[in-house]
């Protein structure tokens, strides 16, 4: 017995270290898809949807593995969060938003605001809105031209604090927009206290907006408060042609989904911008 014990504890040992070491070398292969270029800007439009125009757009992360291929966030982002490589992650996001915003502006484009994820330690961060402002500057671009898109939840985490940094966000000029609408802790209550100017409607909402009068009757309420209270509303997630008509007669007009287009890498997005210039 007592060798059997032995033998078990140097497997648990093991099996502890080959976890441990492959976590180790996760983590440094993600170090070097930061630093070695294998991350990929993708962007998704916000559409407006009485026009088919497009308003702004999301930036949303990828990997191009070298082994694995192109990667969702999803695989990748919880290990940046748990590591902290998601400062240098988002780091790499916000240069590549403003060096495109910067080309696009070049090439006689027109300017729209995008979007960038923000994780719950980058928010609370010292010095974010120093280092925003800082990398607005050095682009030569207005705050307004970035968005930031928060979630209730990381905000709920401690409010007082969260609600400073967001007016300190705002007064700096910085566009803001509350992410995943509805599926956090509802803070109809604190909704008045954000200085935000867009709320997207989770898409579990917008899934079955066409035929749940539960989930219209719900959109539209939310429709209604985020208007009356000045802000923009995105429904995320559109697929079908009935959930947009639905949407709208629920008063949802901004759009974002498969039904207009799929997050497509920053040359697809240049290209579609070049197509319908500014008059
Ligand atoms: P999110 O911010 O809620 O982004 C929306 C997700 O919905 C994206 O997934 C997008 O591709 C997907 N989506 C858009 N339209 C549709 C649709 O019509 N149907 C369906 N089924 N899905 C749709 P993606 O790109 O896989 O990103 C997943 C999540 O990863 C994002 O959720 C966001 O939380 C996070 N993420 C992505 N990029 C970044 C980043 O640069 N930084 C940080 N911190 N997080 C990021
Ligand atoms: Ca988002
Ligand atoms: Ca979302
Ligand atoms: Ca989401």
């Amino acid at each position: 017995a007592k060798s059997a014990g032995a033998g078990e504890r140097r497997f648990f040992d093991e099996a502890m270290n080959a976890q441990a070491s492959a976590r180790l070398a996760r983590e440094a292969e993600l170090r070097r898809a930061i630093a070695g270029g294998e991350l990929r800007l993708y962007l998704q439009p916000k559409i407006d949807s009485t026009s088919g125009e497009m308003r702004s757009a999301e930036a949303l992360v990828r990997w191009q593995h070298p082994e694995r291929g192109l990667l969702l966030p999803g695989e990748f982002i919880p290990l940046a969060e748990e590591t902290g490589q998601i400062t240098e992650l988002t780091a790499w996001v916000l240069d590549e938003v403003c060096a495109l915003a910067t080309r696009c502006k070049r090439a006689g484009l027109r300017e729209q605001p995008i979007a960038v994820n923000v994780a719950a330690s980058c928010f609370m961060a010292d010095g974010l809105v120093e280092r925003l402002d800082q990398l607005v500057r050095s682009h030569h671009m207005s705050p307004q031209a970035l968005v930031l898109e928060v979630t209730e939840s990381m905000l709920m985490k401690d409010l007082d604090r969260a609600v400073e940094r967001l007016q300190e966000l705002h007064a700096h000029g910085f566009k803001l927009s509350l992410d995943d609408f509805g599926t956090g802790y509802s803070s109809l209550a604190y909704l008045k206290r954000f200085p935000i100017d867009e709320l997207k409607i989770d898409r579990s909402f917008v899934i079955d907006v066409d035929h749940g009068e539960k989930e219209s009757a719900l959109v539209e309420a939310i429709v209604t408060l985020a208007h009356r209270l000045n802000m923009q509303v995105v429904a995320e997630g559109v697929e079908t042609p009935s959930q947009a008509a639905a949407l709208q007669r629920l008063g949802c007009h901004l759009h974002q989904g498969y039904l207009y287009a799929r997050p497509m890498p920053a040359q697809a997005y240049e290209a579609l911008l070049a197509t319908r210039p500014v008059l």
